[in-house]
């Protein structure tokens, strides 16, 4: 069956499996099919391709493979370092964390809560930014973990995780899901104790992640049953996606090198063109420091929603807020923390480009969205007074 023709600009929701990801995972689909934790050879020595797997997601981050945990997405790898600092160190029962989190860190967090622990839900600035010192002075010692994003997936505005202070004896971890395979890192320089990872965002397929746990940190396994990654993670490994995984992270360091600029190049000729050619758009957030693929950007007078259908009308893929949360009525929590109105913040799209984008995509989007625009605008103009712009 041919493939509908689709311009796919929301790579911050989900990529593509790259072909060569799939090429190398369809043999543990299909011949090689054992349980590694099995005590014959068509079994355990499925091993060494897991072995193989984690150091090609270790060399990713600068890790060591045995500093890495397998898990089933981002969002395990989020609510299990949470978990274990609580466990960990019982009798601290605080928690830092952001406003503009995603889900995964801040729904855990709520939950926390209201079993009654401490959460502190750091504001940002108009900016996206993060008041360090404000950050510094919420740390206590009854203070467990701090959790900072290294990117947003929103609006791809990056925190300064190296400069955040790690004194207090306090635990770090960083949702680094939107950074991986887009910026180049290092978890020495970037001085966590724990960082979470997820193969969908970079060309792997959904339903694996990875959790980094500092050599030494104490640990207190999330998911509890086999003795699967040296006792951290109960269950059978999920062994094609843990291939996909690896041959993911080899190919995102190959591309991080050739590929970066010219995304970044195609993100800013789209991003330049729209606040160029539509009257009434503005970015949200700032131009730098940023992810070299998103671009946020508001249209006054319209709702995202109704933009976004007939984008997809017109086979264009982009996204309103992050995928988990489309589809509320809310207007983005992100948004909001950066002190955007509940009207601005519903007009608003995230455009986030990848690998396989061309110049072709985006004079495509940039052929239909202007009339779109104007054509959502004469029918339902929705009155807003003028706002500053932000960011
Ligand atoms: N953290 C961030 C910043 C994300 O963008 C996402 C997914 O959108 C997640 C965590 C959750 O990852 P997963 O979908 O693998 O659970």
């Amino acid at each position: 069956m041919a493939q509908q023709l689709v311009y796919y600009l929301d790579n911050n929701a989900t990529t593509r499996v790259a072909p060569e990801v799939l090429e190398a995972m369809l043999p543990f689909l299909s011949e090689q099919w054992g349980n590694p934790s099995s005590a014959y050879s068509f079994g355990h020595d499925l091993g060494r391709h897991i072995d193989q797997a984690r150091l090609q997601v270790a060399e990713l981050i600068k890790a060591e493979p045995r500093e890495l945990v397998f898990t089933s997405c981002g969002t395990e790898s989020i609510n299990s370092a949470i978990h274990s600092a609580l466990f960990t160190r019982p009798d601290r029962r605080h928690i830092v964390t952001t406003a503009v989190e995603h889900s995964a860190t801040l729904k855990f967090c709520a939950f926390l809560q209201k079993q009654g622990y401490e959460v502190t839900f750091l504001p940002v600035t108009s900016d996206g930014a993060l008041d360090l010192q404000q950050l510094d002075r919420s740390i206590g010692p009854n203070t467990a973990l701090v959790s900072v994003m290294l990117a947003n997936n929103e609006t791809g505005v990056l925190f300064p995780i190296p400069e955040i202070c790690r004194s207090k004896g306090v635990l770090f971890h960083t949702d680094a899901v939107q950074a991986a395979g887009k910026l180049p890192m290092d978890v020495k320089e970037l001085e966590v104790d724990f960082l979470s990872l997820s193969g969908h965002k970079l060309h792997a397929p959904k339903g694996i992640g990875a959790l980094y746990v500092k050599r030494h940190t104490k640990y207190q396994p999330y998911i509890i049953g086999g003795g699967q990654e040296r006792g951290r993670r109960g269950g059978t490994e999920n062994v094609p996606n843990i291939i996909a995984f690896g041959r993911a992270a080899e190919l995102a360091i190959a591309n991080l090198k050739d590929k970066s600029n010219s995304i970044r190049e195609l993100r800013d000729q789209l991003e330049a063109s729209i606040l160029q050619r539509i009257d009434g758009t503005s970015r949200n957030g700032p131009a730098e420091p940023r992810l070299p693929n998103t671009s946020n950007i508001s249209f006054r007078g319209v709702e995202a929603e109704g933009i976004l259908m007939l984008l997809d009308q017109a086979n264009i893929c982009a996204s309103s807020g992050s995928a988990c949360t489309t589809g509320s009525l809310d207007p983005s929590h992100v948004l909001t923390a950066m002190g955007c109105s509940a009207t601005r913040a519903r007009a608003s799209l995230r455009f986030s480009l990848g690998r396989y984008n061309t110049a072709a995509d985006v004079t495509y989007l940039l052929a239909c969205l202007p009339g779109i625009i104007e054509k959502l605008r004469a029918n339902a103009p929705v009155e807003e007074p003028l706002e500053t712009s932000l960011g």
